[in-house]
């Protein structure tokens, strides 16, 4: 099989809440989606998704997605794009880093593999594991009684697990904390996510104002060495996400017990390929994870539902389910959340179908 035409297509994705507000005053209104289409000679087409948090969350924005694919789409012309590694290496020989880049073709290249071999892409993947599995609610930073009436209305809709958006000042991050908690049933879970808004000697104050509480700290601060710093001065579980952006860094966390739980955003890592090669080595380290992505509408939902109902439930401790934040569908067929549960499709590929008056013309398109 071979790829014929590489076509991407720009959406926007506007959130039922108005926006998304977290550390440093960081706040996105509408997301800014790329749609990636690879059709191939075989007459199967598949799709992926890349929607950075932003331009100010990780080294991604929108247009650089759309400007990379751009980039490398006249090198992939030809390739087969069931051969997922060796198309992988072929991308990273074509364009130096840019793993975000990368996502959204690897994406719609498991796609294809899955409608080819007749699977849904978690059986490719390692195989389903029970009917369903969980997810978090991000809630967005705010008043600290707004965030815990946010956490009793997702609770009301199904969900048992919380992120809290804090990553502010020391005084009004422990009240959001505080606010939460006092709000919360037994099962419960809450995440403080700071987003790398502290610096060292507030991720102190925060944790220690909070000792008593459970609940755990993620990315508290900028860097590794820092929030290495912050977990040896805290018995809270840890979670790393920002840093955790490939497999070296997987090692020396480990090495240095560095974290409890690590974000495995799909885009973050360059893909299905390479974020299933660390799912599977955090599963033989021992390390749980949230597997999610930086954002995205109904296709990356659905990459995400194959990678997390294929990673083994006692691992997995939460998954996102993008498409439920915001009010645009760009394909039929994606999961969709059932009481704070989710579940893969079980048509070959990814199972979703693009919905091309939503997606509109193409941006861009390079073939044979
Ligand atoms: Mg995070």
């Amino acid at each position: 099989m071979k790829i014929t035409r590489i076509a991407a297509y720009r959406v926007e994705l506007p959130l039922h809440e108005g926006s998304y507000r977290w550390s440093g005053g960081k706040s996105v209104e509408v997301f800014d989606s790329t749609v990636v289409r690879i059709e191939t000679d075989a007459g199967l087409a598949g799709h992926g998704e890349i929607c950075p948090l932003g331009p100010f969350y990780l080294p991604a924005y929108a247009a650089g997605a759309r400007t990379g694919i751009a980039e490398l789409a006249p090198h992939l012309l030809d390739e087969d794009p069931t051969k997922l590694a060796r198309l992988n290496r072929r991308m990273d020989a074509a364009l130096q880093g840019h793993p975000y880049v990368k996502s959204a073709i690897d994406m719609a290249c498991w796609d294809i593999l899955g409608q080819a071999a007749g699977f849904p892409v978690c059986e490719l993947l390692g195989g389903r594991y029970g009917s369903d599995f969980v997810l978090y609610r991000a809630i967005s930073q705010g008043e600290p009684d707004e965030m815990a009436k946010s956490v009793a209305g997702y609770r009301a809709e199904g969900y048992r697990r919380f992120q809290l958006k804090v990553g502010s000042d020391v005084e009004t991050d422990i009240a959001r904390i505080r606010a939460v908690s006092e709000a919360l049933e037994p099962g419960d879970v809450v995440v403080a996510d700071a987003n790398t808004g502290w610096l060292p000697h507030e991720a102190a104050r925060v944790v220690r104002g909070v000792r008593d509480v459970d609940i755990y700290i993620e990315q508290p601060c900028a860097t590794y060495e820092e929030c290495l710093s912050i977990r040896r001065r805290t018995d809270h579980p840890f979670v790393l996400d920002e840093i955790i952006d490939g497999i070296p860094i997987l090692l020396r966390g480990h090495a240095d017990g560095a974290m409890d739980v690590v974000n495995i955003k799909i885009s973050k890592f360059g893909g299905l390929t390479k974020a299933r090669q660390a799912r599977d080595l955090c599963v033989e380290l021992g390390i749980a994870m949230t597997i999610e992505d930086s954002w995205g509408g109904d296709i990356v939902t659905a990459a995400i539902a194959h990678l997390a109902h294929s990673t083994p439930p006692q691992f997995l401790f939460t998954a996102t389910d993008f498409n439920s934040y915001v009010t645009v569908s760009i394909a039929d067929g994606a999961p969709q959340r059932a009481g704070g549960r989710l579940s893969a499709s079980s048509e070959p590929g990814l199972g979703v179908r693009p919905r091309m008056e939503v997606l509109g013309e193409a941006v861009f398109s390079s073939e044979r």
